[in-house]
């Protein structure tokens, strides 16, 4: 009897033990309650570093009713002013993939570029991006936290929901400030909101956080939609000093192919590329 009952009892310690250590889906929640709490702090942490800078930027914008809503609005930065023949790509890691084959190619051609990263894809692709950070080629800037038209009033663009307050605007472009800061030990200097919309106070606050806000003048993928031969014809229509934009999250589209037959045409026809913060002082709307 008593040897009986201890087989029992083994029996059911086995089973809860099992049970407790075992079960796949408490340990994917444990993961996530961990993560979660990681998140917390970082929140936390997060907040007090920048209470200070929110309520200034805050306070000093609030209220201001909005003109304008578009792309290449005033005080946007479009080109460089420069007789030199020198082009600027600049890449879009929006969110989702990474397309390896293209910066791969830039690595290989060492093509200088400046890659506008979001809070979103830095999270997904971390590992990568502190690799991109510390290859000298590529400048870093802000493609926002996440990806947010970059409005004071909850403009939408392509569909696409915008920052509601000029609260949500600031963290928009602040939170992911910070976060490229802590993986990369530098603030970017140029923004670009998601999908390169912004009003004109949202424009403001960008300068007032020191940060200039970049879009482009030559649109060198179309939301990453051209094929091959659209994008080497939009590339070909670059003048000195213009800023081409395209996509760096769009692995299965034609924009590594269309950026290596462009790039190396645009060389041989004597264009130099430059990263952005080369040309600081003469950038222009
Ligand atoms: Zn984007």
């Amino acid at each position: 009897m008593k040897q009986f009952l201890f087989f029992l009892l083994g029996i059911t310690m086995f089973i809860s033990i099992n049970h407790t250590y075992y079960n796949p889906n408490e340990i994917v929640s444990f993961n996530e309650q961990l993560q979660q709490q990681r998140d917390s702090l970082e929140n936390y942490k997060f907040r007090i570093s920048s209470d200070k800078l929110a309520s200034k930027i805050i306070g000093k914008f609030n209220g201001i009713e909005p003109e304008v809503w578009g792309e290449n609005i005033d005080d946007v930065i479009t080109r460089i002013d420069t007789e030199e023949k020198v082009v600027a790509l600049t890449f879009d890691a929006c969110h989702g993939s990474y397309d390896e084959a293209l910066i791969d190619f830039l690595i290989e051609e060492k093509i200088p570029a400046t890659l506008f990263v979001t809070g979103k894809w830095i999270k997904k692709h971390e590992e990568t991006f502190v690799a991109l950070s510390k290859n000298p080629l590529f400048e870093i800037a802000n493609h926002g936290y996440e990806h947010k038209p970059l409005s004071v009033t909850g403009q939408s663009a392509y569909g696409v929901k915008g920052t509601k307050n000029i609260e949500e605007a600031f963290y928009e472009v602040f939170r992911n400030q910070v976060l490229i800061k802590e993986l990369t030990g530098e603030y970017p200097k140029y923004f670009r909101s998601g999908t390169a919309y912004y009003d004109d106070v949202s424009v403001d606050m960008i300068y007032a956080l020191g940060l200039k806000p970049v879009n482009y003048n030559v649109l060198g993928d179309a939301g990453a939609t051209f094929n091959k031969k659209q994008i080497v014809q939009s590339m070909m229509t670059a003048k000195n000093g213009s800023i081409l934009l395209f996509h760096m999250n769009h692995p299965q589209s034609h924009i590594s192919e269309g950026v290596k037959k462009g790039a190396l045409k645009l060389r041989e026809e004597g264009f130099k590329f430059v990263r952005i913060e080369e040309y600081d002082k003469f950038l222009r709307e």
